[in-house]
Formats: C-alpha cells, sequence, structure tokens
C-alpha cells in the first residue's frame, strides 16, 4: 500500500508506504549496498567497479511508477492522495567516505548537473507535480546508508511545506512588486549578521528565524526558479558556497555533522511559476552540540514553536569563524 493521506485540519500530509516497515537497517561500512562489488560480501546494488556519479530507482521507495490501491477509501472529510511518483537514488561517487565536501569542485559540479537532468526528467512525467531532490547525512539526519548519496521524490502534488513558500511569495509581489527572497537575498547580504558566506552568485545565510541549530540557506541572488535558470557560472559558484558551507559544518564540532538538505525549486505540473519560485536550499542539521541531538519536543510539537539555545546572529558567527579558522 502507497498512500498520502491528508489532514483535514491542518493540510499537512501523511505518506504510507507499509512495504518499507521491512527495511534494512543502517549495514556496517563492510556490507555497503552502494559501494562497487567485490569491495564486501554484500550484494552492491551498482555492478560496475568505477562509477562517478551513478543514479537508479530507490530499492524500498515511498513513492513508486505503478502504486497498489490504496487500503482506504476517500471521502468528503478524508482525502487520500493515491496517484503515481517516483523515488530515485543518486550515489555521488564509488568513495564510501567521499562526502559532497570530499569531492573535487568539479565533482559536485556534475552532481547538481545530474541532479537538474532527474528533475527535467522527473518532471516531465504527468505524474510528477513536484521534485524534490534532498540528502539525509548520517543516521540522526534520517540516512540508513552513510555511503554519501541524495534522494529524489516526484510527488503527485505539490507538497505542503513548499505550497506554504510558493504562497507567501505571491502575497509579496502582490503587496510589493518583488519576489520574497530576492528582497531576503539583497538584505542579508547588506546586513551580513547572519551571513554564512557568499560568492558573485549565491548567498549563504543563517535564516531570520533559523528553527535547527546552525541551519543555512543558500539563496541565488538573482531570480531563478530551479537549476535549469542557473547559468554555467551559477552553477559552479553554487556547487564551491555548497561545499564552503558542508566544510564548515564538519569543522564546527570536529566530526561530520549529521544533517537534512532539501533544495527547493519550481513545481512541474502545468502551471506558471516563473515569478513566484526562487531556488534555494535548505540546510536543517540535527545536532545541537557534539553530543547531543536536537529533538522535535512539546514546543517543536505541540505548538509548532521551535526552541534554540543560540540565536542565529551567533550561530552565523560560529560558523564564519570556523571557514576563517581554515583559511
Ligand atoms: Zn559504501
Ligand atoms: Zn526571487
Ligand atoms: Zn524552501
Amino acid at each position: 500500500v502507497n498512500e498520502i493521506r491528508i489532514d483535514p485540519v491542518t493540510g499537512e500530509w501523511a505518506l504510507f508506504a507499509d512495504h518499507r516497515y521491512d527495511r534494512p537497517d543502517i549495514p556496517p561500512p563492510e556490507f555497503c549496498p552502494f559501494c562497487p562489488p567485490g569491495t564486501g560480501s554484500y550484494p552492491s546494488e551498482i555492478p560496475r567497479t568505477v562509477y562517478d556519479v551513478v543514479v537508479f530507482d530507490n530499492q524500498f521507495p515511498s513513492l513508486v511508477a505503478a502504486p497498489a490501491p490504496p487500503g482506504i477509501a476517500e471521502s468528503d472529510l478524508y482525502r487520500v492522495l493515491w496517484r503515481r511518483g517516483a523515488a530515485e537514488v543518486v550515489v555521488y561517487s564509488a568513495d564510501h567516505t567521499a562526502t559532497l565536501r570530499h569531492l573535487p569542485l568539479e565533482r559536485v559540479r556534475h552532481i547538481l548537473d545530474v541532479w537538474c537532468d532527474r528533475y527535467l526528467e522527473l518532471g516531465s512525467r504527468t505524474e510528477v507535480e513536484y521534485v524534490l531532490i534532498f540528502e539525509n547525512r548520517r543516521a540522526p539526519g534520517g540516512a540508513t546508508i552513510e555511503h554519501p548519496h541524495a534522494q529524489i521524490y516526484g510527488y503527485p502534488a505539490i507538497p505542503p511545506r513548499v505550497r506554504q513558500e510558493l504562497d507567501a511569495c505571491r502575497a509579496h509581489i502582490d503587496r510589493t512588486g518583488a519576489c520574497l527572497y530576492c528582497d531576503i537575498a539583497v538584505r542579508e547580504s547588506a546586513d551580513g549578521v547572519r551571513v554564512v558566506g557568499e560568492s558573485p552568485g549565491f548567498v549563504a545565510v543563517v535564516p531570520f528565524c533559523a528553527r535547527w541549530p546552525f541551519e543555512v540557506h543558500v539563496l541565488a541572488r538573482r531570480h531563478a526558479r530551479d537549476l535549469v535558470g542557473l547559468t554555467d557560472p551559477e552553477r559552479g559558484d553554487l556547487a564551491e558556497l555548497l561545499r564552503r558551507v558542508l566544510t564548515a559544518y564538519d569543522d564546527l564540532f570536529g566530526m561530520p555533522l549529521p544533517y537534512v538538505m532539501a533544495v527547493h525549486q519550481a513545481p512541474t505540473d502545468s502551471q506558471d511559476w516563473e515569478a513566484v519560485s526562487h531556488f534555494h536550499i535548505e540546510l536543517m542539521p540535527t545536532q545541537r552540540t557534539p553530543d547531543r541531538h536536537k529533538v522535535m519536543a512539546g514546543s517543536e510539537l505541540g505548538a509548532g514553536v521551535f526552541v534554540s539555545e543560540m540565536r542565529p546572529e551567533e550561530a552565523a558567527k560560529r560558523l564564519r569563524a570556523t571557514l576563517i579558522r581554515r583559511d
């Protein structure tokens, strides 16, 4: 069964994929399914010994091309989305330890190009109205396999969090005539207190109302709705700045920082999103201190209010200092 239920009160979604219940736990490094065959006794999902970036269908998908019928009927009160979707895995390289920050710049750039290709390909399918590229880094960040990789979900409709951003951007345009994210990029860059790093095409900032410890948003300075809309130099720029932020993350506590990365782009339904979609990447670390995770607790779950012990300006300052220490 594969179904998305929509909460009649909050409009939030819950995706039920009960065939994932038997999914394996994190295998030990010597049994990695993403390492080249012959390096362990575990059967590799990639039957090649040398590879750069590899894309394949998720073996335990949350969204599938031909789902079984939902186990429950829809009603006027309870909406159930039962439509086709897609789930893919993008393995960054054959090297089990090469995270984005460890890969050479041109390889990171190449991964961005692959993301762009998959965004176009999955987005061109009629059943996919939103393509979410994301990375769950390390177990606390939701990863079940340590080998560096991203995942791509093709949703059959625009998910609620993305819808909220698009609606906010449209309301801002109606009020001011300008794109909300364009305004944020200009304001943050001029202000500087929450800036972690800058490049000609992008600015990386701890958002004004950060929810996660050391949360960073990488915003395009120019209004571009997706990876496709970025110029060649801008993509190179993005690869460099993203790698710089991830380096600061790992240097922060002297450990590979667990995080969730989400790439927000224009929906791929038939509507025109040119004006209200502004390309950005959100990085949400799940670690507060070297030995403490951020957990969703009473205030977060009960009221939707995230509680932090560090203000965004201080978090940005610490990330900047980490980068300076390296230079
Ligand atoms: Zn591996
Ligand atoms: Zn914009
Ligand atoms: Zn976003």
